[in-house]
């Protein structure tokens, strides 16, 4: 006893495929309603097939023939699906429309065409037309269901049908481009309640004449009038025992049936791939719907146009869903990098969400119209980039200036070492901050090619910052070395000028000279060893040494000037008058008796002395070649030439020692007239 929509009442013992839910594939779908309306779930019902990501791996079937032949009934039993079946009891008239299912374990789709007798019933022959024109478009199988005792009436009902299916794929797969695979279809005719009596060869040949003579009546664009049937169709034919009489036998020649559309090795399987619409089953809504839409307002339809516009469709969808993954992705790195952090492997980061985005696409969208695919591709690709190069820029950006400032951390470190060499330290710390920035810039490139991002004038702004950094450091250093040697030179002259000028003698200022040309000499040779290590212009040297040659001459006359302020320079007035006036020849005191000549004395230790004021006056040495002629004064200091006391001075020193000695000269006569007193 069979179930009323016709199904086996147990499970055909099929095996059974894994990962599908038998609840959702046994459910089905009315894809176009009476109202001639498509449906707007047939992509979430596909779904719930699980054949949305199967790509190209499906196949679709759909059914002709006049009403009440049996189609739903046999569909149900070759897919497993469960399509209405007239109850014969109530003999209703089953309504218009399309339904859809799944084939149990398998990946096929469905279709079951209702009320596609208009002919018969007189009525208009609009839906079977459209149906008809439907079904070509995306199946690769068409059954074309007929009782035997049709066969043969030329201008029944069926012939009629077929002829509608003839125009219909002229007009749609007609004019074959020359990329386009060819679009054949599989006309399989299935020949209802064969009582036997009659072959099927002979049947077959009955009706392959009729579909021939139907071929060349019809009226044919003048570009296709030599084309053939079998230039499109494939024929195949087969016939079933009537299914109450020979209930057996129906069932077991329905099964054999069967195991046409799912036994891919046999030579007689039906779903050959050269009957593929090459529809990607996750576009299979959009493009029915459109196909629907375009055969609805009775436009041409043109398949190269809707395969197109799916494309389009599609294609952005899918590169949609791969840019917000994408998107998903890279957007944690923005804030950091924006922050100024150099984000660690992040060339690496960028080309794997790159492919990842890419690959994504790629799976999806390849399996439709191939321009439309690249050129989403390139437009894909293009969004990716532009996304990716502020991260590129800033991540450059934020290498630079981690690379100047370990490029400062190094060499002020590297001056803090003993014995240092500014060249060398400075030559390292350049190279260890440009390969720093140039291994992080290369990793961070993504693209290739000549579209590859580049980075070489950021590392050219990165040499002039290194260079100028550089620069400031030397000129710190070369400060520091000249402040240096400038405290060795005063140490060195300091002892050997205070002891000369204490001491006046006529080589006074030789002695001095030499002590100073030597040390200068010393300081000049010191800086150039080091100046060496600093890679100083001439320009830099020559300024250098002019520094140091004005310090030297400030730090001597600086000497001078202590040795001959007022205090002191009369202090060594007073000591050498004393010396020559007081003392004897033998350096005792003398004791002035009456008939000394006290007179002669004074007069000539005085002159003496103020010999000195002379001697003191002007840094001149007695040997020619020990003259000096001091460096030309800086600009901003202020130091004197080689005059110690000008004319004035000496007029004003002279006066005031004249002044101390005629002291020493009223005390001397005073001590002869006291001793004479005693
Ligand atoms: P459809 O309108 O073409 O889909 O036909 P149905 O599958 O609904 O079947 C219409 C009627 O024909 C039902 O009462 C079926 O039981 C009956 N039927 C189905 N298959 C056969 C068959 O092979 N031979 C005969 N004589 N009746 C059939
Ligand atoms: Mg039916």
């Amino acid at each position: 006893v069979l179930a009323s929509n016709g199904a086996l009442p147990t499970p055909l013992p099929l095996p059974t495929l894994n990962g599908h839910n038998s609840n959702s594939t046994s459910d089905r779908l009315q894809i176009i309603n009476d109202q001639k309306q498509f449906t707007s779930s047939l992509n979430d019902q596909i779904s719930a097939w699980s054949l949305h990501d199967v790509g190209f791996d499906y196949n679709l079937v759909a059914v002709f023939g006049s009403q009440s032949t049996g189609k739903s009934t046999l569909l149900n039993r070759l897919f497993g699906t469960n399509f209405d079946v007239m109850d014969e009891t109530k003999r209703q008239q089953t309504t218009k429309g399309i339904w859809m299912c799944r084939g149990r374990d398998m990946n096929v789709l469905v279709m079951d065409v209702e009320g596609t007798d208009g002919r018969e019933r007189g009525e208009d022959q609009d839906f079977e037309r459209k149906s008809a024109l439907f079904s070509l478009a995306s199946s690769e199988v068409l059954i074309v269901n007929l009782w035997e005792h049709q066969v043969g009436l030329y201008q029944g009902a069926n012939m009629g049908l077929l002829k509608t299916v003839f125009e219909v794929n002229l007009g749609l797969f007609g004019k074959k481009s020359q990329d386009s695979a060819s679009q054949r279809t599989l006309l399989l005719f299935v020949i209802r309640d064969h009582i036997g009596t009659t072959p099927l060869a002979n049947l077959q040949a009955t009706l392959t004449a009729d579909l021939n003579r139907i071929w060349d009546t019809l009226s044919k664009p003048a570009e296709l009038q030599d084309r053939k049937l079998t230039d499109y169709f494939d024929l195949s034919f087969t016939a079933l025992p009537h299914k109450i009489l020979a209930a057996d036998k129906f069932e077991s020649d329905v099964r054999t049936l069967r195991g046409r559309f799912t036994d891919k090795s046999r030579d007689d399987f039906v779903f050959k791939s050269a009957y593929h619409k090459r529809i990607p089953a996750d576009g299979v809504a959009f493009y029915m719907e459109g196909i629907w839409e375009q055969v609805q307002s009775n436009k041409d339809l043109d398949l190269p146009t809707q395969q197109e516009l799916l494309a389009q469709f599609r294609c952005d969808e899918i590169s949609a869903g791969a840019l917000a993954e994408f998107n998903e992705q890279a957007k944690p790195q923005k804030r950091p990098i924006e922050a100024g952090n150099v984000a660690i492997g992040l060339g690496e980061m960028m080309r794997s969400w790159r492919s990842q985005a890419l690959s994504r696409y790629d799976r999806d969208a390849s399996r439709y119209h191939q321009g439309v695919y690249k050129r989403k591709r390139a437009d894909l690709t293009g969004t990716l980039d532009s996304t990716l190069l502020p991260l590129f820029v800033g991540q450059l950006k934020n290498l630079h200036k981690v690379a100047l400032v370990s490029f400062k951390a190094e060499v002020v470190a590297g001056l803090k070492v003993d014995g240092y060499n500014f060249a060398d330290v400075v030559g390292k710390a350049r190279a260890a901050a440009e390969a720093r920035f140039s291994d992080g810039a290369r990793e961070a490139v993504v693209t290739e090619g000549d579209a590859a991002w580049q980075w070489e004038e950021e590392l050219r702004l990165l040499r002039e910052e290194v260079r100028s950094v550089a620069d400031i450091l030397r000129k710190d250093e070369t400060k520091k070395m000249i402040n240096t040697i400038e405290r060795n030179f005063k140490k060195q002259i300091a002892e050997p000028v205070d002891l000369q000028l204490s001491k006046p003698s006529p080589e006074m200022w030789d002695n001095v000279l030499r002590t100073y040309k030597g040390s200068l000499a010393k300081s000049e040779g010191s800086y150039l060893t080091k100046a060496r290590s600093f890679d100083c212009t001439d320009e830099e040297n020559d300024e250098a040494l002019t520094t140091l040659r004005q310090r030297a001459w400030a730090a001597l006359r600086a000497k001078v000037d202590e040795q001959t302020v007022d205090a002191a320079i009369l202090t060594k007035l007073r000591a050498y008058f004393e010396e020559q006036f007081r003392y004897d020849e033998q350096g005792v005191p003398r004791v002035w008796k009456p008939d000394d000549d006290i007179d002669g004395a004074y007069k000539k230790a005085k002159d003496a002395t103020l010999e000195l004021i002379d001697l003191y006056a002007e840094i001149v040495p007695n040997d020619s070649e020990l003259e000096y002629t001091p460096p030309e004064e800086g600009e901003d200091s202020n130091v004197p030439g080689l005059i110690v006391f000008s004319e004035t001075k000496m007029i004003e020193l002279g006066a005031r020692f004249r002044r101390e000695a005629d002291a020493h000269y009223v005390e001397a006569k005073r001590s002869t007239v006291a001793s004479i007193a005693q």
